[in-house]
């Protein structure tokens, strides 16, 4: 997201993104105890590097703007995305690192937030100059002691991904040699390079599991008259991107009907459902989205969002839910897949409707659970599954043949073979991210319910204040 939805309603009500965010933060922070001095505290951003490096562009040089925020050390290491955008400003990289501090405390994930980015349009650039940016931007976070496994763990965010995140561990480890834990610096590294399996499509699988486990919430599925479970619901999925397409590709796995799809060009509808893959092949065959087989062409690409469903599911831009179109969301459920997609006069309006709406501080924060795992990975030098799964599968098997001894009874090839997996790196990185999304629903869900509110947003800033103040207090503050 070049500029989040808060950005843009903070310009316009004229005061910082910055100042958005902590405006967020004050109205919860009523609902908390802490004394003024620990909110003050927990609000501040604590360290802010601003750097200028000249890099070569052909035969000209230029002066590349750049940053690294850490918003807070209760917790270390720091941890959040870098992004190439031309919108990255110290405001911006300031807001969206007080928001890691608040995501990587709901989703449990010990870390302070930060964030980075350099102030470049990556489009205007070949890899090779990508390269000495990127380079050079990793060796000024090392020379202020701005990153390591320790103390600041950067991984992908808008503008950059594996192969950026790559250049920086490899910056990292030829300027600190023989550090061990070296490749711990950075997370959504490729697999190749001490990546971790189903870090790609750990946000569209967050966002999967967190709407499916509201689905599953009988209560909250009373509240709304519809039916419990994610199957057979009708979703709406807005950008094919890589979150987009990856809760798109759980829901249909799941047995949701993928009603609608919207993309820059336009969008299609179809209320018995679209093959998903088969809607992806399209696109990449002629280009567009639109005039997929059976489905209705809906050419302003937002009314997409319109149209009937139980589940929308907003993956693209920022402020695409605003005040001209929110009354005519039909959507039950919101789930924010993207950062920003609602303004905060959405908000209102939908909140009124009785639409629950859950927050992207949440609801995307599979990105950082994972690199929280591939960051163990690393510190720990050996890939998940590899002492285990070879004995959970004996184990198995001897289970089995005495059940089957005992019974007299044989299961079938296929049934054996499910029955005797051992679980694989993926297998644990997914049933981690689902445990801690399920968990994390349920301690915001019931912040809800203690404070008696129906706005999901306001409940996890309470869930996330009250575990950084607590880390604080346990702290100790220096006199
Ligand atoms: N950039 C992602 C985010 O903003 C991931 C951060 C991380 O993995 O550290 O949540």
């Amino acid at each position: 997201m070049s500029e989040t939805v808060t950005a843009k309603a903070a310009k316009a009500a004229h005061y910082s993104f910055f100042e958005g965010v902590e405006r967020n933060f004050d109205k919860a922070a009523t609902h908390t105890r802490f004394e003024k001095g620990i909110l003050e505290q927990i609000k501040a951003c604590n360290s802010v590097l601003r750097m200028k490096f000249p890099v070569r562009i052909g035969d000209k040089i230029e002066v590349v703007e750049a940053y690294r925020v850490q918003h807070s050390h209760h917790k270390l290491p720091c941890k959040g995305g870098i992004r190439y955008s031309m919108d990255v400003n110290q405001d911006e990289v300031m807001a969206l690192a007080a928001l890691m501090t608040y995501k990587c405390a709901i989703v449990n994930v010990p870390f302070g937030g930060a964030k980075g980015g350099i102030r470049i349009n990556p489009k205007n650039y070949t890899p090779f100059e990508l390269e000495k940016i990127t380079r050079r931007y990793a060796s000024e976070l090392v020379k202020k002691n701005f990153i390591g496994p320790g103390i600041d763990v950067p991984a992908p965010d808008y503008g950059t991904g594996a192969r950026e995140m790559s250049w920086i561990a490899d910056t990292y480890a030829s300027l600190r040699p023989g550090e061990i834990d070296a490749l711990g610096c950075v997370t959504g590294k490729p697999v190749s390079q001490g990546g971790v399996r189903g870090r790609t499509e750990a946000t569209g699988l967050g966002v999967f599991y967190g709407v499916r486990e509201l689905c599953n919430t009988a209560d909250d599925m009373k509240k709304l008259g519809l039916p419990t479970g994610v199957e057979g619901k009708k979703v709406i999925v807005q950008g094919l991107g890589n979150v987009g397409y990856h809760a798109a590709k759980f829901f249909y796995e799941a047995g949701s009907l993928i009603v609608g799809l919207a993309e820059y060009e336009g969008g299609i509808y179809n209320e018995n459902g679209l093959d998903l893959e088969a809607v992806v092949a399209h696109r990449k065959a002629t280009g567009s989205i639109l005039n997929f087989p059976g489905a209705t062409n809906i050419n302003n690409s937002l009314e997409t969002l319109e149209q009937p469903c139980d589940i929308l599911i907003p993956a693209a831009l920022e402020n695409v839910i605003n005040a001209s179109n929110a009354d005519r969301i039909q959507a039950r459920i919101i789930g924010e897949g993207a950062n920003g997609p609602l303004t905060p006069e959405a908000d209102e309006i939908l909140l009124a409707k009785g639409v629950i709406i859950v927050p992207d501080m949440y609801l995307n924060a599979g990105g950082v659970t994972v690199s929280y795992f591939e960051w163990l990975k690393n510190l720990s030098h050996v890939r998940f599954g590899r002492m285990d799964k070879r004995f959970s599968e004996n184990q198995n098997n001897a289970i089995l043949n005495s059940v089957e001894a005992l019974t007299g009874k044989k299961v079938t090839d296929i049934e054996r073979r499910q029955l005797l997996h051992g679980p694989d790196e993926v297998d644990l990185v997914y049933s981690g991210l689902e445990d801690t999304m399920i968990g994390s629903y349920h301690e915001i869900r019931e912040a809800m319910l203690k404070h008696n509110m129906t706005d999901m947003r306001t409940a996890a800033f309470i869930v996330a204040i009250d575990k950084v103040g607590v880390a604080y207090e346990e702290l100790g503050i220096f006199p």
